[in-house]
């Protein structure tokens, strides 16, 4: 290790900067978000400062650096382009054992600034010890993907908080509580910026912690549509923590490889017609796990909300007072379109687009065919293979031109993505010829003909997939 990472505290401690280019106004404003007393040395100094001066944030002294002038600063800071004066500045503070950075030069300072991710007051600090700054700037973009922005919030709410768990809870309980609080719905209700209902909850925690030591939840989370690379931050930092998943058919296997791996797999199927778990039983799966203490992540294709009969889940677990949060997914349409090149929605041919289930019962399908046979307007049909000669016959009888382009598109954002176009009148005879299978999505509409002009950008033909 060539450096000591260290924090330092230097609120209202005097610092000073010296140079007044762009540079030396970007570590000024570092300094100043610390909350130190900055004086800036400079003959001259460019607009990035005007700010700082009019508001008294900053000392101006206007004059060329002599040794003399490091004297009994927290921190100097040498940001000039011209190397002799950077030398001084690091032989002067260097003299009186002051820490100094001199921007860009390595050798000649006794501290380096790493790059950070600021969420205060928790700070991720990232250096390469001047080998790369660039390395260290990209590592730290990776970082600020993977850490929700409100974990400085979080973090602020659990401090507060902290005496009071110390007192209440034995060291072994009270891992297990923060655990429980850092991954748990508390942590997403002061994620989601609602700071007074988190405070309420931890309150309540710390008073009844039955729940939060003891007690399991459920996490309703949308898995997209098969590429993995569509999953949301939220959906993998959950997918991490469960202790169980029940997921469905539709769930994709790379998806599937991004749950914990040591946690518990239970397939609840959903094949037509041969549904591997009825969907009460799922429901009262998903009470019992997590009566048993367990984070069960529920795992769906898609949208949860969409076609998912999320709500019907969710409404069993308020029956039965288990916490739940549910995380949005990238629903089929969306990924499928995308993916196939054809947008849902374009100024010059559909100004509307729908979702509409085309699942069959007892054998027909029972749709508002006039509000769907509507010039200008998408139609997106899920589960509509079954049925497709019905629906096409249907849209046809209820006033849409027998042309009107359709597209298939089966296993839709994965490897093995196919994409079929044709047209009201041909496309029963297409799914039967080329065997399509489930999962497919059906898309109706003029959008369709665009693929033809926008296929290059579809991944598969990028050599992406
Ligand atoms: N909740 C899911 C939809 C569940 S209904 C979502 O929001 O996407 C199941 C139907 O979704 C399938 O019959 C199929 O029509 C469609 N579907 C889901 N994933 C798909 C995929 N990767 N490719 C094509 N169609 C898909």
């Amino acid at each position: 290790m060539d450096f000591l990472p260290v924090f330092l505290d230097i609120r209202a401690q005097p610092c000073l900067v010296i140079g007044g280019g762009d540079v030396a106004a970007r570590k000024t404003a570092l300094l100043l978000r610390a909350g130190a007393q900055v004086t800036v040395l400079s003959p001259l100094l460019v607009p990035a400062f005007d700010e700082y001066l009019a508001n008294g944030k900053v000392a101006h002294r206007a004059a060329r650096f002599r040794a003399e002038d490091v004297t009994r600063y927290a921190v100097v800071i040498a940001a000039t382009d011209d190397e002799t004066v950077n030398r001084e500045v690091a032989a002067a503070a260097k003299a009186l054992r002051i820490p100094v950075n001199v921007v860009d030069q390595p050798a000649l300072c006794s501290f380096i600034l790493p790059s950070i991710i600021d969420r205060s007051p928790l700070i991720v600090a990232v250096s390469s010890g001047g080998a790369s700054p660039v390395l260290a700037r990209l590592l730290r973009a990776r970082l600020e993907t993977l850490i929700p922005a409100g974990y400085g919030g979080l973090a602020a709410l659990v401090g507060s908080f902290r005496d009071q768990v110390k007192a209440r809870f034995k060291p072994a309980e009270r891992r297990r509580f923060w655990e429980r609080v850092l991954q748990g719905p508390i942590a997403e209700l002061s994620f989601s910026g609602r700071d007074q209902d988190a405070r309420k909850a931890l309150q309540q925690a710390i008073d009844d912690p039955r729940l939060t030591v003891h007690g399991g939840e459920v996490y309703l989370v949308g898995g997209g549509p098969g590429d993995p690379d569509l999953l949301t931050f939220r959906a993998l930092r959950l997918m991490q923590q469960a202790d169980v998943v029940v997921y469905d058919r539709l769930v994709s296997s790379s998806v599937l490889d991004l749950v914990r791996r040591d946690a518990e797999r239970i397939y609840a199927g959903k094949e037509r017609a041969s549904h591997a778990l009825p969907q009460e039983d799922i429901n009262h799966l998903l009470v019992r796990l997590a009566k048993e203490g367990k984070r069960v992540l529920r795992l769906k294709g898609g949208d949860p909300f969409i076609f998912g009969r999320g709500g019907e889940e969710i409404e069993t677990l308020m029956d039965e007072g288990i916490p739940f949060q549910v995380v949005p997914g990238i629903t089929a349409a969306s990924g499928c379109a995308s993916y196939a090149g054809i947008p849902l929605t374009h100024r010059d041919y559909s100004q509307s687009v729908v979702f509409v289930t085309g699942h069959l019962k007892d054998g027909s399908m029972n749709l508002n065919w006039p509000a769907l046979a509507q010039p200008r307007q998408t139609i997106v049909f899920y589960m509509g293979l079954v049925g497709i000669d019905i629906l096409c016959r249907e849209l046809v009888a209820h006033g849409l031109p027998a042309k009107m382009p359709a597209a298939l598109i089966q296993q839709g954002t994965t490897p093995q993505q196919r994409v079929l176009t044709g047209d009201l009148a041909t496309l029963p005879q297409i799914v039967h010829q080329a065997k399509v299978k489930a999962p497919t999505l059906i898309i109706v509409g003029e959008v369709v003909r665009l693929r033809e002009q926008l296929k290059w950008f579809e991944p598969a033909s990028l050599g992406v997939l």
